[in-house]
């Protein structure tokens, strides 16, 4: 068995100062800058900091990835990294962030500025009763994603280095830009990964780890119609923006984004513009099983090329895979998965595993067989006004990174 560790008074510390530094990411400066704001260099050097305080070496290149190695103090031992990442969603306002401390929460209703929470819009609420929760102060996010993984990992990294008695591999960590808008992995330093296994420290509900994510490609199609004067343009003109609106029409319905949730997939027009002349339309496709992704990306051609056929239309084809699911990676090697469940039942817990409806960063990371399940952090409503996190679930997931180091610090 291993006990669990109260970290709750630094680790309040140290998850409220670091939502004080102004991270949010901004979408609209990918491929321009990077990180694409200057708040998220500023924290990210104040991490580095940190690390080199805490006794790591460290990197910080053209990349904008933070990454620390802590010298592991056995023969045996594998080498295991921990990621999270320094910005926030700029879905509300993620700047400016007040956090607040809600001391032994009394299970009542908690009012804000604007917005407030009570146990029937957050009925997980219940489960923290007693105990202390963080919120904003309502006019922005809190920034637990993903600053709750951070924090995390830093309380762990911390306690290794006061107690050097125990033992440990090499553990990387890295510290990523830019997750938020989907860039964060565009660049990495790729070359100095020398992880057998990685974990995200980037989920949200407490015991809650993802293994699974879904496979993501956007499919651009180029219609070229037939343009002359709208006057005599009987019998002769192709409006290409029909042939493109044809295509959406002819998508089931059944497998939108709207009519799907669990382990289904869909398609979904994201993307529409033209003219009479040449309509663009990108469709992104969503599947969890890697055959009917597949499938679904030869059916949206199907039917572009058939619809164009049938108008007279000339039509290009595009795709691109924007992410893969990880959970092959996490089939392929199952002690990434193995370990973390084997770490809870030693600190007397479950882990319940769920699949994303969505991508992560860890997907970029499976692609090269490493894999990088998701462990929680115990924010919710991420994204939004009224995000809170408890210092509880925050505390267990410490506990549960320092289980895992110890998994690792025998295996060859
Ligand atoms: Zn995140």
């Amino acid at each position: 068995m291993l006990h669990m560790i109260d970290f709750r008074d630094s680790l309040t510390e140290r998850f409220i100062r670091y939502t004080e530094f102004n991270t949010m990411s901004d979408p609209h400066l990918v491929g321009e800058k990077r990180p694409t704001t200057d708040g998220q260099r500023f924290f990210q050097k104040e991490l580095l900091r940190e690390l080199e305080e805490l006794g790591l070496e460290t990197y910080y290149s053209d990349e904008s990835v933070v990454m620390g190695v802590l010298k592991g103090n056995t023969e045996n031992g594998k080498r295991v990294g921990f990621l999270s990442h320094v910005d926030v969603s700029s879905d509300v306002n993620g700047n400016n962030v007040k956090a607040i401390l809600h001391k032994a929460y009394n299970g009542g209703k908690i009012v804000l500025d604007g917005v407030s929470l009570s146990q029937e819009s957050d009925p997980d609420l219940m489960r923290y009763i007693g105990s202390d929760i963080i919120t904003s102060d309502g006019t922005s996010l809190l920034g637990s994603d993903d600053k709750a993984g951070i924090a995390i990992i830093m309380e762990a990294l911390k306690y290794l280095s006061e107690h050097k008695e125990i033992e440990h591999g090499d553990i990387e960590v890295y510290f990523t830009p830019d997750e938020e808008t989907g860039s964060g992995m565009d660049m990495f330093p790729y070359d100095r990964l020398k992880s057998y296994v990685t974990y995200t420290v980037d989920g949200e509900e407490e015991d809650v780890i993802e293994t699974e994510c879904f496979n993501a490609s956007s499919v651009e199609l180029e219609f070229r119609g037939r343009v002359c004067h709208l006057g005599e343009a009987r019998g002769k003109m192709v409006n290409a923006l029909k042939v493109a609106s044809e295509v959406i029409s002819m998508l089931p319905q059944a497998e939108s984004p709207e009519a799907t949730d669990g382990k289904y997939g869909y398609y979904a027009p994201f993307e529409m513009h033209g003219t009479l002349e040449k309509a663009l339309l990108t469709i992104l496709i969503r599947d969890f099983d890697e055959g009917s992704f597949e499938r679904r990306i030869d059916n949206v051609r199907h039917i572009a090329e058939s619809v164009a056929k049938l108008y007279g239309a000339e039509l290009s084809v595009k795709t691109s895979i924007t992410y893969h699911n990880m959970a092959k990676a996490n089939l392929e090697k199952p002690e990434a998965r193995l370990s973390i469940a084997e770490s809870a039942k030693k600190l007397g817990f479950e882990i319940r595993e769920r699949a994303i409806r969505g991508g992560t960063d860890g997907a970029k990371l499976a692609e090269l067989k490493i894999p990088s399940p998701n462990i929680f952090t115990g924010g919710h409503n991420l994204h939004s006004l009224r995000e809170w996190v408890s210092v509880d679930a925050m505390n267990k997931s410490v506990n549960l990174v320092l289980g895992i180091i110890d998994y690792w610090k025998d295996k060859k």
